[in-house]
């Protein structure tokens, strides 16, 4: 007879925490649903309409029968555009057989885990930091190792947090959710402690199109980087896809073949149609990227100010993204409680996000100038929780 045990959910997904930011976004939709006006700044999903020209690639390539499996490396051709991609902002060649295409960002950090991380090895992990570090680490078998990087990497810090067992250091720049570009010295002491310690860096740029004053610096790019990072990317935040699921991984050569199997016996492939409108996306790059850049700019200025004017809040313009993470002068989660429950404006906490986040709010600036107007007014009437 077969016990309830053994019927229970693996342990491995009962030691995950739900996301934080997944969370929100269902508790406004309910609110939503039930008739409340809810203001959203808590969810990560730029409001840009898809490109029509990328939709239509999509649509032809539906026409013409894209619509069997792909390879599942990715379509040569997207992989060989994403290689020029990533040398014009980054300066490294890649050679296209070391990008694999990937359904989604989370899903090439998922498989660039996978690919590295052995059970029982420990993956640096910043915080605050983005809410699947954790979970996609346990996932792949390692336990995450928070290091505190509010305000910067700093290199005692992070020497600190490293063990014997440490495989890899996730460097999230620019970061979510502090919106912060990590600067050169910061970077390069990433490296540095990869090279002592023959560990890898998985680096996520998923914001780097997302820029204003301060360049970020790539850790592939700089000397000992390339033969120890692996870049995580995706197609969501630049050209406004996050419901396409596009993004790539980009490897030290000789890597991409072992992760290759992850991809082959899990989701296979992209679908070859998403693929083409990512081929339609990144011919559009130059007309779309500074449109969008500019757009969140003007934004985060603008509610950047008003925020600051406003008692116990601080908050500076971010180096990068759409979101702004305030300094309050109180309770994170009250305050956002507050917020959500008595003004239907929704942020979420900056706890959410590590306990080094705590004291902080994240303002995801992805709603209509109008609507984002009407948030601040009401934020201001609102005041924090001390
Ligand atoms: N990295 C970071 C830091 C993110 O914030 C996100 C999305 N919120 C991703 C990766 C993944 O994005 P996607 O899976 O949509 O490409």
């Amino acid at each position: 007879m077969i016990t309830q045990t053994l019927r229970a959910p693996a342990d491995r997904l009962a030691s995950l925490s739900p996301s934080a930011t997944v969370e929100m976004t269902d508790r406004v939709r309910q609110a939503r649903a039930a008739g409340r006006k809810i203001i959203g700044l808590s969810s990560g999903d730029p409001n840009i309409e898809t490109d029509e020209r990328i939709v239509a690639a999509a649509l032809t390539a539906l026409q013409r029968g894209d619509t069997h499996y792909a390879t599942p490396a990715g379509q040569p051709e997207l992989r060989e555009a994403i290689a020029r991609r990533e040398a014009g902002r980054c300066g490294v060649v890649y050679d296209p057989a070391d990008i694999l295409v990937t359904p989604g960002g989370k899903f090439a950090l998922l498989a660039a885990l996978m690919g590295i991380v052995e059970p029982g090895d420990e993956v640096i992990v910043p915080q605050p930091g983005w809410v699947s570090y954790s979970p996609c680490v346990r996932l792949a078998g390692g336990t995450p190792v928070a290091l505190a990087m509010l305000d910067r990497v700093d290199a005692a810090a992070l020497q600190g947090a490293v063990s014997a067992r440490t495989k890899a250091i996730i460097v999230n720049s620019p970061a979510n959710p502090t919106g912060r570009i990590l600067g050169a010295d910061e970077i390069r002491a990433v490296v540095d402690l990869a090279r002592r310690q023959g560990c890898w860096i998985v680096f996520d740029q998923v914001y780097a199109d997302l820029t204003y004053d301060v360049p970020v610096v790539f850790p592939q790019a700089i000397e000992g980087g390339p033969e120890c990072t692996l870049v995580v990317d995706s197609f969501s935040k630049t050209f406004g896809m996050t419901g396409w699921r596009l993004g790539y991984l980009a490897v030290p050569s000789g890597l991409s073949r072992p992760i290759l199997k992850f991809l082959q016996h899990s989701v296979y492939c992209v679908a070859p149609f998403v693929q083409a409108a990512g081929l339609a996306a990144l011919a559009l790059y130059d007309e779309l990227a500074p449109r969008y850049r500019n757009r969140f700019r003007v934004r985060l200025e603008r509610a950047s100010r008003a925020l600051s004017q406003i008692g116990g809040i601080t908050c500076p313009m971010s180096d990068a993204s759409f979101y702004l993470f305030p300094k309050i002068a109180g309770d994170d989660s009250a305050t956002a409680r507050k917020w959500l429950d008595e003004f239907d404006v929704a942020v979420l906490p900056g706890s959410a996000f590590g306990p080094a986040g705590s004291g902080h709010l994240r303002l995801s600036l992805t709603a209509s100038d109008q609507e984002i107007d009407d948030a601040l007014a009401r934020i201001a009437r609102a005041g924090i929780v001390a």
